[in-house]
């Protein structure tokens, strides 16, 4: 089990931690398997798809889909119910498959790390899994 710490610098922000997950896959060893990404916060996720600017600007759209502050409960105690909600929609964690000792991404897949209640010092778990 491998902790990346990662810090975020924006309220909102979608941080390609790719190349991270990647090394310690590399490092690992494992050649045919799995890794498991897995953010430990509940006001953040982990989310696969392109790297690309325009993108990343849709990305925030999508959380758009659940607004700040309607009213919910949450929010009389912490005023960040979105984020929550955010983070149930996408989800705390990603498995990837490893094959050749590489993930087994496609052209345009890249792993980010979702922050919706940034900016915070986030802790991703890393879980790499070998295929008998
Ligand atoms: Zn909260």
């Amino acid at each position: 089990m491998i902790q990346i710490s990662i810090k975020t610098s924006k309220e909102v922000q979608f941080i390609d931690i790719t190349s991270e997950i990647e090394r310690v896959v590399r490092e690992s060893g494992v050649k045919e398997g799995a890794a498991n990404i897995f953010t430990k916060h509940t006001t953040t996720a982990i989310i696969i798809n392109e790297n690309e600017p325009g993108l990343l600007k849709d990305y925030e759209k999508l959380v758009e889909l659940v607004p700040k502050g309607r009213g919910y409960e949450h929010d009389r105690i912490d005023d960040n119910a979105h984020a929550h909600l955010r983070s149930i929609l996408l989800g705390p964690n990603k498995v990837v498959p490893i094959i050749k000792g590489e993930l087994a991404l496609g052209t345009w897949q890249r792993i980010f790390l979702a922050e919706f209640d940034g900016p915070r010092v986030r802790e991703v778990v890393v879980q790499v899994f070998h295929l008998f």
